[in-house]
């Protein structure tokens, strides 16, 4: 360990001293969703962990990098987990995007390298979308088509996308050759858990390809991106982001966020070991527990 991170500490371990003080230390949640709240089904003690925190005068808000899901299934997966109003205190990359796009008065053409959940929520917003389904071909020589440009494009849009493909890459990656045209990253994960200790790629694998091609940094409206952090203090009226717990199960994504927006961070050991944590080359949480569950008795 070396002498410029400060050592996470262990919530099931602090006296009720330091426990009353950590409470004392923040008057906001925010929370992650897959991997914190549930997994395969809802982690147990989490809709109580979410009560008692209201009891003891916290607002609470959830913050996923998850734009897949439809509205109906987060209420379905808040329900479950016995949250009320989860979906309405919730912010996403997509939403994120969207407001984003209409601060900017933003009205050419979106080209979405994204789930079709996040064009939905685009166009719901107004914007004109579209995205490329080609599967592509065996020849070379044919992916020419992919290099021809479109002046109405304004912005280039990745999010979480399974259909990833070369002709998708070359058109992103044609828009974006024009310096004014936006390149807007929603969820960054390189990696998804699947099951635990399986990765698979995730999209930001594939942003990261075509930002090195273009030579310029996407705007982060995902975890970890600092605008992305602000952008959920603005939809859950906080102005102090020292005042906000954040709590996570993914270092880079949920740590790396609170640490850029300025919140403090708690990560619950329900996808790294505690040796995972303490293996990380930069970030460190403040605190740590196994899961939401455990901490129950101690509120
Ligand atoms: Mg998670």
């Amino acid at each position: 360990m070396n002498g410029y991170i400060s050592e996470p500490v262990n919530l099931l371990k602090m006296d009720h001293r330091s426990f009353k003080n950590f409470l004392n230390s923040f008057d906001h949640v925010f929370s992650d969703c897959d991997g914190v709240i549930w997994s395969s089904g809802p982690l147990p003690g989490v809709g109580e962990f979410f009560k008692l925190m209201k009891k003891h005068g916290k607002s609470v808000h959830y913050v996923s990098n998850n734009s897949l899901r439809t509205q109906q299934d987060y209420d379905e997966h808040f329900q479950s987990a016995q949250i009320e109003n989860g979906f309405k205190n919730l912010t996403i990359p997509s939403v994120a995007i969207a407001e984003y796009l209409k601060l900017l008065n933003f009205n050419k053409k979106v080209y979405c390298v994204a789930s079709v959940q996040t064009s939905c929520v685009l166009e719901r917003a107004g914007f004109q979308c579209f995205e490329t389904t080609d599967a592509g071909s065996d020849d070379y020589m044919t992916y020419s088509q992919y290099l021809e440009d479109d002046l109405d494009v304004g912005a280039v849009v990745f999010d979480s996308d399974f259909r990833v493909n070369l002709p998708r890459l070359y058109k992103a990656m044609t828009y974006l050759r024009r310096p004014e045209v936006l390149f807007i990253n929603g969820a960054t994960d390189a990696y998804v858990q699947c099951k635990p200790g399986c990765l698979i790629l995730g999209t930001g694998i594939f942003t990261d390809i075509v930002s090195h091609e273009v030579q310029r940094p996407p705007v982060q409206l995902g975890k970890p991106g600092k605008l992305f952090g602000e952008f959920a203090m603005k939809r859950a009226g906080v102005t102090d982001p020292s005042r906000v717990l954040f709590i996570g199960d993914m270092i880079e994504q949920d740590v790396g966020l609170g640490k850029a927006t300025g919140f403090k961070t708690l990560l619950v050991l329900t996808n790294n070991s505690k040796e995972d944590m303490l293996a990380h080359p930069t970030l460190r949480p403040d605190y740590y527990a196994d899961s939401l569950g455990s901490i129950v008795p101690l509120l």
